[in-house]
């Protein structure tokens, strides 16, 4: 069942094609060794990279598509239409990469964009701690100045990407005593001393989406890394997250129109149905 809706101009339908293409090529023959080894290869991002999957709504000149919020919602559907579940590829390129697009420096952009368009680098954002979930600013994960430097110190969970990322926008508390004004995003790179991944969280489903926790232990990451305005993280984060929830709106009524195309098919032809899908 397909609706064709008026939002999406040629340019988008255009990419939902090669999306459609990739998912079914490259995706839903690697599900259940992903569902296995409850991680996505890395070389599936590479390709990804490859065919402009990734990034699509960064501008061109830092490597990405140079596209609209409409381009990133074709490539949602058509991820959750095809079935598939565990590359997170939106947390990647619709959720973090847009607080490096908006807000970090010329320096920030040119250096950290590219690879993380191309696949090379995997961007996961740590919000969620053991005690902290929706009531973002009590956080208690710190950010230290030691001259240049910011040490970071904390833990985090839940966090998509967890155990593939190679950057994270990491949530900060700047100034302990201020509240949500004393928020701040610093990106730290997974190759510091002091930053530790945990156990893979199990979940009742997303099985090869590898959700996981995060620990940082006196690490140091030099000032250049924050990302926005010292103390500003709250505001910063509350401007983006409309995006987050507004593309996760758009996975789920996908995922629906799915349920419900493959429970029309089972209801009106159990036989063929069963051969589709579990052959
Ligand atoms: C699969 C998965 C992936 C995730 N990925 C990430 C990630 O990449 N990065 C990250 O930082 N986090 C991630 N999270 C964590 C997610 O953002 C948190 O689960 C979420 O913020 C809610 O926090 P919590 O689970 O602690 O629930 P709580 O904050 O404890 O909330 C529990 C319930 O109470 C309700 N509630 C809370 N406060 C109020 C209130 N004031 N008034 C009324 N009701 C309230 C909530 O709506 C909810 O129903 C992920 C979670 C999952 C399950």
């Amino acid at each position: 069942m397909e609706i064709k809706r008026t939002v999406y101009r040629d340019d988008h339908e255009m990419l939902r094609e090669t999306a459609r293409r990739f998912f079914e090529r490259e995706c839903l023959p690697r599900q259940a060794q992903w569902d296995r080894d409850g991680l996505v290869d890395r070389e599936t991002w590479l390709k990804a990279g490859r065919d402009g999957l990734l990034c699509v709504t960064v501008p061109e000149e830092y490597g990405g598509g140079g596209g609209d919020f409409g381009h990133a919602a074709v490539l949602a559907e058509e991820y959750h239409r095809s079935g598939i579940s565990g590359p997170s590829f939106s947390v990647h390129s619709d959720i973090t990469a847009p607080y490096i697009v908006r807000l970090g420096t010329e320096e920030q952009k040119r250096q950290w964009l590219p690879p993380i368009c191309r696949g090379e680098k995997i961007l996961a954002i740590a919000m969620t701690e053991p005690g902290t979930g929706s009531d973002l600013k009590s956080i208690r994960t710190s950010a230290v100045r030691d001259g240049d430097d910011f040490i970071i110190n904390g833990s985090k969970t839940f966090i998509s990407n967890g155990l593939n990322a190679d950057m994270i926008v990491v949530v900060c508390k700047t100034d302990p005593k201020a509240g949500a004004k004393g928020v701040s995003l610093i990106m730290v790179e997974a190759d510091r001393e002091g930053f530790r991944r945990g156990r893979k969280l199990e979940k009742v489903g997303q099985r090869a989406a590898d959700t996981a926790e995060l620990f940082f232990d006196n690490v140091r990451v030099p000032a250049t890394n924050l990302i926005g305005n010292e103390n500003g993280g709250f505001i910063h984060l509350m401007e983006e997250l409309p995006q987050e929830r507004l593309i996760i709106a758009v996975y789920c009524a996908a995922r629906l129109e799915r349920q419900l195309e493959l429970t029309l098919q089972y209801v009106k032809d159990r036989r063929a149905f069963n051969q589709t899908v579990w052959d």
